[in-house]
């Protein structure tokens, strides 16, 4: 059978709806076109969203602190403990980044971290209560990553549902996927042995969910990972939301795509060609059929990332800052109308999605672009 034979039969399956093996998902990305995977991946993303139809947010990352003592060989970001720029940022300064933010239109901040050994969960608790009693409703936050959860319940010697619970007690509705990279014990072990197992990862996912909180999945590609890491981290993925989907009323909310900035990295390389992106944004959509919303990133791939609305994204973020990736190399394109420009450009027609007046709802239950 030749390849050609073989690429039409997986069309088949995916017009049909029948689910991808590993084998088929090889197959396409060792010899679909581009052409293909992007029919294919479109042909998913028509089942969950309008055609030519976006969403998009505004927001930014917040880098509260660059303490991390996890020494992952591919960040550029971190600081030991006692190093000279080492730093936490004053609630104050939080505050100001929010105010910026709603004054640019945005509604959604990240916080992004690390393994600060010197703050426990009360001060994560005291942080997000004191931004809950001043915004209410008008922002949105993402607390932190599912990896920084881990790292906070151990150091405050507490479980991981028990630090949820203070978490969610302080006004917590979001702690995102962050931390997945890829998500196999042979990479971990090989980059970012102190960021917790494959195994430790979902569960933890899985505890937010349980505790009535949302979350995100995510992925990174472009280290040295090979093939089967990447089928691997999408097959555990697929099969996570299948069980979410079977035992509760939860699921994850999103699969975000981003690249690994090799500058001023321990790890270097090279970084992925834009093209190989959008072939790997293709191949998720596809392969991840359980998935409503996939996004693309243009914090790492810029104009590139809103080619990826034709390769099966339908949700984007218009970022303001990310001192982790700008630090390894990230160029922030800062021009709100250019982005949406891109996003027509590629043919479709960008929507802001509110975040904050929403969030309270499970948006796993929400259908359709309404989310
Ligand atoms: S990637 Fe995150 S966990 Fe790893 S060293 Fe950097 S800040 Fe720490």
């Amino acid at each position: 059978m030749t390849a050609k034979t073989d690429i039409s039969e997986i069309s088949q399956k995916v017009r049909e709806g029948v689910r991808l093996s590993q084998a088929d998902a090889r197959h396409l990305w060792l010899n679909a076109s581009d052409a293909e995977l992007k029919a294919l991946a479109s042909q998913v993303r028509s089942r969950f969203h309008e055609p030519n139809v976006a969403t998009y947010l505004i927001m930014r990352i917040i880098n509260y602190t660059n303490v991390c003592v996890a020494k992952c060989d591919y960040c550029a970001f971190y600081r030991l403990p006692k190093a000279k720029d080492a730093y936490l940022l004053p609630n104050e300064a939080i505050f100001a980044k929010i105010d910026e933010i709603l004054g640019l239109g945005g509604d959604l901040v990240a916080f992004n971290g690390g393994f600060n050994p010197n703050l426990k969960v009360d001060y994560y608790a005291d942080l997000f209560s004191q931004i809950r009693s001043r915004y209410g409703n008008k922002i949105e936050f993402y607390a932190m990553t599912v990896v920084e959860l881990l790292y906070v319940a151990q150091v405050s010697g507490l479980s991981v549902s028990q630090a949820l619970s203070i978490l969610k007690e302080a006004g917590v509705r979001w702690v995102t996927g962050g931390g997945a990279e890829i998500l196999t014990d042979s990479f971990r072990l090989r980059h970012s042995p102190q960021k917790y197992t494959t195994a430790e990862y979902y569960a933890a996912q899985r505890a937010i969910l349980d505790a009535g909180l949302n979350t995100t999945a995510t992925m990174v590609i472009g280290f040295d990972e090979t093939l089967d890491e990447r089928l691997e981290h999408l097959e555990t993925l697929r099969q996570f939301q299948d069980k979410l989907q079977a035992e509760t009323e939860r699921e994850l909310f999103s699969f975000l795509l981003w690249t690994y900035k090799p500058y001023e990295t321990d790890l270097g390389g090279q970084e992925i060609s834009p093209n190989e992106y959008l072939r790997h944004l293709a191949l998720c959509r596809i392969y991840l059929d359980n998935i409503r919303h996939v996004r693309t990133s243009v914090l790492t791939q810029n104009a590139n990332a809103l080619t990826g609305l034709a390769y099966g994204a339908n949700d984007f973020d218009i970022p303001w800052e990310d001192e982790v990736t700008e630090k390894a190399g990230a160029i922030i394109e800062r021009d709100i109308n250019r982005i949406l420009g891109y996003a027509r450009e590629a043919g479709f027609e960008p929507k802001l999605r509110p975040c904050a007046q929403n969030s309270q709802l499970n948006p796993g239950a929400l259908t359709g672009i309404h989310f």
